[in-house]
């Protein structure tokens, strides 16, 4: 084990030295390389095919995930649970383990008698099946409202008995609750969410006033994580605090069993002051776990996803790991040069830590 750290550590210290010498960009199969080296988790991607192109890319690159299921009635493929958890499942034994997964439950009949039962028999058939975590998703606080008229919260008493389960056995709450403030302001092009809030005008909260404002759901997403101190809570995409990394340093500090995922997220973080970011990551380095979000569905052309995953694979490692220059659409930004054990945090230890479980099941 020593000598395997010894040589990674040389490892990035000689690909770092090397970028900084040369000023001009690591080779991909540098990067390659090196995130290989960690033993990757991607701690937040939602994959629905078992084409072999992909899951070569992930073995090229060591890469282990999180396979999330999310019920989102707006996103074809999404509006079923069932259908998701079977896909994930056999996924999760085809790779042997490698593709670990995370349950849902639809919380839509949570007004009908026995919802929280039946929610809980659902969910631990998912544990049996290995299932190592829970999403809760942003229907919750921003979609889902009640016969009389109110919008159902995350801290609303429905829930108690479902996470004081989640809690009891042991797994850990992925929260995406609330959306980045771009959801809540006219399309502007220059936002990293521009392109979502084009396409997706179901959830930008801007065309739908009426809908409870940001903080709002915040507050009762820091509601749940006070009244549930021993739920383990990873806050998927930054814990929707993207824009200020100040935000998240507070919800760090208050509640020590929440950490953040950077899940389709680290543009937010491209975009912030270098120094203020290299500081919040130096800092909460036990708290943020690398994920990127991406997709790819059963009908998704294989060839072109793994062209794009790779990309981003390849840049997110050169934005922590380098002092390159990172190109994200007309931002250049200098890589945060992260030092090697952050590194090994981020891209693997911290998603060991916070959604433990993640097991290889054994060869026959
Ligand atoms: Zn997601």
């Amino acid at each position: 084990m020593r000598s395997r750290a010894f040589v990674l550590v040389v490892l990035c210290v000689c690909l770092i030295a090397a970028s900084r010498q040369s000023g001009v960009s690591v080779k991909s199969g540098e990067i390659e390389t090196a995130l290989a080296r960690l033993s990757p988790i991607d701690a937040h991607a939602h994959v629905y095919n078992s084409s072999p192109r992909f899951s070569q890319l992930l073995d090229r690159l060591n890469m282990r995930l999180v396979n999330i299921c999310v019920v989102d009635l707006h996103d074809p493929g999404f509006e079923k649970a069932e259908p998701q958890h079977a896909k994930a499942l056999e996924l999760f034994r085809q790779s042997r383990g490698r593709w670990a997964w995370c349950s849902t439950f639809d919380p839509r009949d949570w007004e009908k008698a026995g919802s929280a039962e039946r929610v809980k028999r659902d969910l631990d058939s998912t544990f049996k099946n290995g299932a190592v975590a829970v999403k809760i998703y942003k229907d919750i606080g921003m979609e889902l409202r009640s016969r009389s008229g109110r919008y159902l919260m995350p801290d609303d008493p429905v829930f108690a008995p479902i996470l004081e389960f989640v809690e009891s056995r042991g797994k850990t709450l992925y929260a995406h609750i609330a959306e980045p403030t771009a959801a809540w302001k006219p399309l502007d092009p220059k936002s990293p969410h521009y392109s979502y809030y084009k396409a997706n005008p179901d959830w930008h909260m801007y065309l739908h006033p009426e809908r409870p404002a940001k903080e709002t759901i915040l507050a009762a997403r820091d509601r749940l994580l006070e009244r549930h101190p021993k739920l383990r809570v990873v806050g998927a995409h930054l814990g929707s605090m993207e824009d200020d990394v100040d935000q998240i340093a507070r919800r760090l500090d208050r509640y020590p069993n929440f950490v953040v995922d950077t899940a389709a997220r680290v543009p937010d973080l491209m975009i912030q002051p270098r120094e203020k970011v290299r500081a919040f990551m130096t800092k909460y380095q036990d708290r943020v776990l690398y994920a990127t979000d991406l997709v790819l569905m059963a009908t998704d052309n294989p060839d072109r996803a793994v062209t794009r995953w790779e990309e981003e694979y390849l840049r997110d490692w050169k934005y922590f790991a380098t002092d390159q220059t990172v190109v994200y659409r007309d931002y250049k930004v200098k890589g945060l040069a992260l030092p090697e054990p952050i590194l090994a945090k981020l891209y693997r230890l911290n998603a060991e830590k916070w959604v433990p479980g993640q097991k290889s099941i054994p060869s026959d």
